[in-house]
């Protein structure tokens, strides 16, 4: 690999990568080459490959040895353009040394700033900028970092919490301004800091038995090595898993001249968004802090100033903004702003710097957004021609749109309850849930079932699983671009950050609201009101965010390149009403042992057990008959509200088992409503137990046992069709039989069919009726006999529940037991029962679909397993050629964006 070019160089509107060079240069890397490019003012620099980081790994976390040379003459070129170089006594270079994948992964990754501020280069820094105070802050600033991020982390050093040098040192600094009497790190003097970094040297090297080395060419090397080895630290594991971006991209490595907004006051830092990332509103936002370095902003240490009258509020609009400040940088940055977007025809989140009145830009890359942002923002830049449909249909990530359809607070509830303490609105929506004090106890809590609202004292990128794990988030410090809000706005989630008021201590679980005699403590229920910032406390009633006219066109728009058909899994008339209004296109699967279960299932409930307690045939087609009546009822009224779409019905499905009551009390009350004894429904039981029932008497099986109970179900079907046809409606049934392994069981179910079918037509005196005849795939054999299964079937719906429980020999009801060591140790890469398996069980839907089409050429082939409604997964049912994909009602949406992104995909 010695003939490949490694590093990239780019400063001085000039550079050799460019914005589609992502995947070698990593986001940050193609944009800041693009940025220059664009003329715009960048610091020059050069970026390491994602390929080195590869190399790196393959190579046993050693740098491969043409790597430092390359290094070392693309610093040269920077050293150029800056006017600077690295190392020198007189005019020393420092630079910056960032991480930067493919896809942004905010605060996952390390970052090291100041690198090459030595004992040789610090006395030349100081005579050059006249600014001792500035130098030793940046200086302690990169022991700091230097020592946490290259030292500790990427040395795999895991002191217990609250023992890592990071915090050590933080807490040195504390106690140092204590004793001095200064309340913010800017009213240190040079002379302190100066003190403060001797310390510092020292703590280093009694806490990780090395010293801080004290040589710019060392710092530098280290600095590369640590972001690479922190591709592979815990919290970037944790985001790849949760956002699915593979292991083998790597990152990489961004060296870049520094340019200082901690010069004193009229140098400053931030960070913005080309439009509101929570809204999509035109309008530029943003936070920025005089006298700061970057970290300062996303850390969430200090309250940032708003960039200007658009992202003034509650919090922040008593600070100075930067329109108001600085006018003509803020003019500067406004037209960049425009230029950006121009050029890259996207919302961008990007950081900047100015030093001593000079403007840089630091970074832009595709800003994290909601999905109700998302949409507005891709609706908005298609009427501004910025970009097409397609590209607006491919903005929107699927998984998103389900934020849109998500829970809001009720509002007259909302009216009645008090707000406890209030933040910024990060993240919209609302959640309802316990407080938890760590991310620990969110992932524990929420594993047990319970639904938890992570209380943190500040944002930290740690913190990323229990983020995941909580209905909402609540901090107390950090702005509306701090880490959690990215993230947690990234993944949709209700955020609120910054909620000054709360004291946090989670040694003891416990937050105090300031000026109020308020405690919130761990397990109390609160409620969080994203969209406004308001936390109340106890559980408020949540309701369906109302309909957004912009998804209903969006919706519209997305239709148009879809070519696949969703239809959805729907169990009363009632779920087939809402899952049309989200556009269904038919009900995919109608579990029919669904109206023994729930509200108003007491009397149908009531007759199935009759059915299943009754000695011999005779008595059981007596019971048949009773439950006829109500089953009826069910097909036709679904039938009904899906006029003119199919609806797929299954025939009954559970072992028997499940529907004879287990405790001795429910079994008194059946046995006195039938008049038989407790012990003839205990015995009942005990004969009808199953030892694997998920492999037991269900499905088809039931049938072969009880031809009758098929009987009476495909003649409450028949006899449903023919009356809505003769009240003038349009019915489409399709009669589908469950836990199918060979075409004799679907022959013998077929036999059934056609002798009731014969007689429902000379009953109501019809020549023929219209109806499709098919089977769930769900076991292997099935799979392997395709060819055969469709000689009998007209089609096969696949149902990935069950058929990746038996491919895998995971049981779908328990596999929480053991998933998360699979994840933790990359034995899966997700969760199959979520996302289709597509190495293992997609290689049997893909034969399945050959053989079957193989025997009868226009079989109609869908899946209504719950991976249905999953993006990736109907990306996959596209390609393999299935006509429509399955899935719950508010998934609906979600499958068709994503049907229509798979096929844009596919034509490109
Ligand atoms: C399946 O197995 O995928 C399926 C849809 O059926 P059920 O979940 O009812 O077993
Ligand atoms: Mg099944």
């Amino acid at each position: 690999m010695s003939n490949i070019k490694r590093v990239y160089t780019f400063g001085a509107k000039n550079a050799e990568g460019k914005a589609d060079m992502k995947n070698l240069l990593g986001g940050k890397g193609a944009n800041l080459a693009e940025m220059c490019l664009l003329g715009l003012p960048v610091p020059a620099g050069f970026t390491i490959t994602t390929e080195v980081c590869t190399e790196y790994y393959e190579n046993h976390c050693q740098l491969p040895v043409e790597l430092m040379p390359e290094v070392w003459s693309a610093m040269k070129k920077t050293e150029e353009t800056m006017g600077m170089k690295y190392g020198d006594t007189e005019n020393a270079l420092l630079v910056s040394c960032r991480s930067g994948a493919r896809s942004s992964m905010p605060g996952m990754m390390d970052t090291v700033l100041n690198i090459g501020l030595c004992s040789s280069t610090i006395p030349g820094v100081i005579k050059k900028t006249n600014n001792p105070r500035f130098v030793w802050d940046s200086y302690r600033r990169l022991i700091m970092m230097y020592a946490d991020v290259v030292m500790e982390k990427s040395e795999g050093l895991e002191p217990a919490d609250g023992k890592g040098i990071r915090k050590q040192l933080d807490d040195m600094l504390d106690a140092y301004k204590h004793k001095k009497g200064c309340k913010s790190d800017t009213d240190l003097s040079a002379d302190d800091l100066k003190i403060l970094a001797d310390e510092f040297k020292n703590r280093v090297k009694e806490s990780l038995g090395q010293p801080f080395p004290d040589d710019a060419k060392a710092q530098l090397e280290g600095g590369i090595k640590a972001v690479f080895k922190s591709w592979n630290g815990k919290k970037a594991v944790s985001y790849r898993r949760i956002e699915r971006i593979p292991d083998e991209w790597g990152t990489a490595v961004n060296v870049q001249a520094m340019v200082f907004g901690n010069m004193g006051d009229t140098s400053a830092t931030g960070v913005a968004f080309t439009r509101n990332p929570a809204t999509g509103d035109n309008v530029f936002y943003g936070e920025w802090l005089i006298n700061a370095q970057g970290e300062d902003v996303v850390a969430g240490i200090r309250t940032p100033n708003p960039l200007n009258d658009d992202t003034k509020n509650e919090q922040n609009k008593h600070l100075k903004s930067m329109q108001e400040s600085i006018p003509s940088t803020y003019k500067e940055l406004w037209d960049i702003r425009n230029i950006l977007e121009k050029s890259f025809r996207d919302m961008l989140d990007i950081e900047f710097t100015i030093q001593e009145g000079k403007l840089y830009m630091l970074q832009c890359r595709a800003g994290k957004r909601t999905g109700t942002a998302a949409l507005n923002m891709a609706m908005d830049m298609l009427k501004e021609g910025l970009i097409d449909e397609k590209k607006a249909v491919m903005r929107v990530d699927p998984a998103q749109l389900d934020e849109l359809l998500h829970p809001i607070c009720d509002p007259s509830a909302e009216k009645k309850a008090t707000v406890v303490v209030k933040g910024l609105p990060a993240g919209p929506g609302a959640a309802v849930g316990r407080i938890v004090f760590t991310a620990e106890d969110a992932v524990a809590w929420h594993r047990k079932g319970e639904k938890v609202i992570l209380l943190r004292e500040e944002t930290n990128p740690e913190d990323v699983e229990g983020m995941r794990a909580a209905e909402g988030i609540l901090t107390a410090r950090g702005g509306m671009t701090s880490h959690a809000a990215l993230v947690a706005r990234g993944w949709g989630k209700c955020c609120i950050v910054g909620a000054g008021q709360l004291h946090v201590e989670v040694a003891t679980k416990k937050a105090k609201v300031a000026g109020t005699d308020i405690v919130l403590k761990e397990g109390d229920v609160v409620t969080l009101n994203g969209t406004k910032g308001n936390v109340y406390i106890g559980a408020i009633t949540l309701m369906d965010a109302s309909e957004n006219p912009r998804f209903q066109d969006f919706m519209k728009m997305v239709d148009k390149f879809r070519k696949m058909g969703v239809r959805t899994n729907a169990d009363t008339p009632a779920d087939a009403r809402i899952a049309r209004d989200f556009g269904a296109e038919g009900i995919g699967l109608f579990r029919t042992e669904h109206m023994f279960y729930g509200e108003g299932s007491d009397q149908p409930l009531f007759q199935l057990r009759k059915m299943i307690l009754s000695n011999g045939v005779e008595e059981r087609k007596v019971a048949l008959n009773e439950l006829f009546a109500y089953v009826k009822k069910d097909i036709k009224a679904t039938l009904e509200a899906m006029d003119r779409l199919p609806v797929t019905f299954r025939l009954l499905d559970p072992p028997l088992h499940e529907f004879v009551p287990q405790s001795a009390e429910k079994q008194a009350e059946l046995a006195k409503a039938l008049g038989i004894s407790v012990e003839a429904i205990a015995k009942r039981g005990e004969s009808l137990h199953e030892s694997n029932p998920m492999m037991g008497h269900r499905g088809v099986r039931l049938g072969v046992t009880y031809p009758e109970v098929t009987e009476m179900q495909v003649r409450a079907i028949f006899e449903s069709t023919v009356e809505l046809k003769k009240e003038g409606k349009d019915p489409y049934p399709e009669i589908m039989v469950p836990v199918t392994c060979d075409v004799s069981e679907l022959d013998f179910t077929k036999n059934i069919t056609d002798k009731v079918y014969a007689e429902v037509c000379s009953k109501f005196g019809v020549k023929s009726i219209e109806y499709k005849y098919g089977t769930m795939i769900e076991i292997p054999r099935a799979c392997l006999l395709a060819d055969q299964m469709a000689n009998s079937a007209e089609f096969f719906s696949f149902g990935t529940n069950d058929l990746t429980q038996m491919s895998f020999g995971f049981s779908r009801d328990d596999i929480g037991g053991f998933l998360h060591d699979y994840l933790d140790y990359k034995m899966l890469s997700a969760d199959p029962f979520q996302t289709i398996d597509q190495v293992g069980v997609g290689q049997l839907i893909k034969m399945a679909v050959e053989k079957g089409r193989s025997t009868r050429s226009d079989l109609k082939v869908g899946i209504c397993g719950e991976q249905g409604g999953d993006p990736a997964s109907v990306e996959f049912c596209y390609k393999t050629g299935l006509n429509y994909v399955s899935c719950s009602p508010f998934r609906v949406p979600i499958a068709r964006l994503a049907a229509a992104q798979a096929a844009i995909k596919a034509s490109k």
